[in-house]
């Protein structure tokens, strides 16, 4: 199988320059979250030069191609496209001057500040080099391109346009991020590796009232105030010490003046967590305790729960993660690696969930390896080495590049290359 990679990665220093032309190209016109029109484009393009067929507008602007050589496994590879609202920061010749006009008419700044353009690059790579060398390997390749990753709903996006029709049903899905590691770098990791990641806005109901005359109010200033409190109880109280969870209040608003007691307060929060039995029960003691704190105050109406976005765990299944981990030890040798748990989020796994087919996810480095060797050694990493979603953040083209699709090719041939 390690024979059949290298015959397909030949190629890979001969694409190098049209690699790097394609990742600026991306990386200088970043795209929302469902708006990546003229990234989807770019993918399907190349898919259908390399002799793909090609499904586009899939869940808006989803993209699905399918190479096939021969009776044999179906594996999936799958890529995010989307960027996000950020000033980009990194003073690169190809950063990102793109803006879009929101819903309020204010202009936004767009940047791939979490390296999707990576993804994008490193999966047109990889189907070309496959379809290049499609009489070494046997099976079907079938490349996704998935919109919307940031907010949440672009695997679900595509799965309800019927997703699991458009496409041959895989026997494993694949995919890969780059994270602030070394580039050159390859982590695996077996079981959990993301987080469950739930934003909830809650409502709570007061009586609204005059600064002198507490008797004739429900305060719901009071009442967000001890729900706040009470619900650092769940991770310290309600968890085993040996479970992680984070339960964040990000965000409280209540009232316009010092001398009014307001009918209503909002709370907004974050929940991450690595299962899914400690996801229902912590989801379910902030609601038994925003409910009961209301009770306790005597607030006139239930208070409202609104999901604002949800990210299932990323939890990895074994057999497909031993069977990269063992390719990968094999191709990269020293640089393939463990990678730890990350408390980011992902919403990758629907799309697997959607077949009733495993998964496995892994990480890619993309920082300077000098740079990173050098804040390791000053114990700086957290300060120095900027992280996904910052301003600053910019891969090194390579060996990100050349890793990310060497990655992607090694795996998919764990299955079809033998
Ligand atoms: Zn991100
Ligand atoms: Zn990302």
């Amino acid at each position: 199988m390690t024979d059949t990679a290298r015959t397909v990665l030949a190629g890979l220093d001969a694409a190098r320059g049209e690699l790097e032309d394609l990742y600026q190209d991306l990386h200088r016109h970043p795209e929302l979250g469902l708006r990546e029109h003229r990234t989807a484009k770019k993918a399907a393009d190349a898919l259908r030069e390399s002799g793909y067929d090609v499904t586009e507008d899939v869940g808006g602007t989803g993209v699905i191609g399918v190479l096939t050589s021969g009776d044999g496994p179906v594996v999936m590879a799958r890529a995010d496209m989307d960027a996000l609202p950020v000033r980009e920061r990194t003073g690169l010749p190809y950063a990102s001057a793109e803006k879009v006009t929101d819903e309020d008419g204010q202009e936004q700044p767009v940047m791939h500040a979490c390296g999707h353009d990576v993804h994008v690059t490193c999966l047109i790579g990889c189907a070309r080099l496959m379809a290049e060398h499609r009489d070494v390997w046997r099976g079907t390749f079938v490349v996704l391109f998935q919109p919307s990753e940031e907010n949440g709903d672009g695997a679900d996006a595509m799965i309800d346009d019927g997703l699991t029709d458009k496409s041959p049903r895989p026997d494993v899905v694949l995919a890969q991020h780059v994270l602030p590691y070394p580039a050159g770098y390859v982590g695996t990791r077996a079981g959990s590796f993301l987080s469950a990641a739930d934003s909830l806005r809650i409502t709570v109901h007061g009586r609204g009232a005059h600064g002198s005359m507490p008797q004739a109010s429900v305060d719901p200033v009071l009442i967000a105030a001890s729900i706040v409190v009470r619900l650092q109880t769940i991770v310290s109280r309600e968890l085993a010490a040996t479970t992680p969870a984070v339960v964040t209040v990000g965000s409280i608003h209540a009232g316009s003046g010092p001398n009014v007691i307001p009918d209503r307060a909002v709370l907004e929060i974050n929940v991450r967590t690595y299962d899914d039995a400690t996801r229902t029960q912590v989801l379910g003691a902030v609601k038994r305790i925003v409910k009961a704190e209301c009770e306790a105050s005597r607030s006139p109406k239930e208070p409202e729960f609104e999901r604002l976005s949800s990210f299932p765990p990323t939890v990895n299944d074994d057999e497909p993660t031993r069977r990269v981990a063992d390719a990968f030890s094999a191709y990269f040798g020293d640089d393939a690696h463990t990678v730890e748990l990350q408390t980011a989020s992902e919403d990758m796994s629907e799309i697997p969930k959607a077949f009733g087919v495993p998964f496995t996810y892994w990480a890619i480095g993309g920082i300077d390896p000098e740079r990173y060797a050098e804040a390791v050694r000053n114990g700086t990493v957290a300060q120095d080495i900027p992280v996904n979603h910052s301003a600053t953040f910019a891969p090194v083209q390579q060996p990100t590049l050349g890793t990310g699709v060497s990655a992607l090719t090694v795996a998919a041939l764990a299955w079809l290359g033998n």
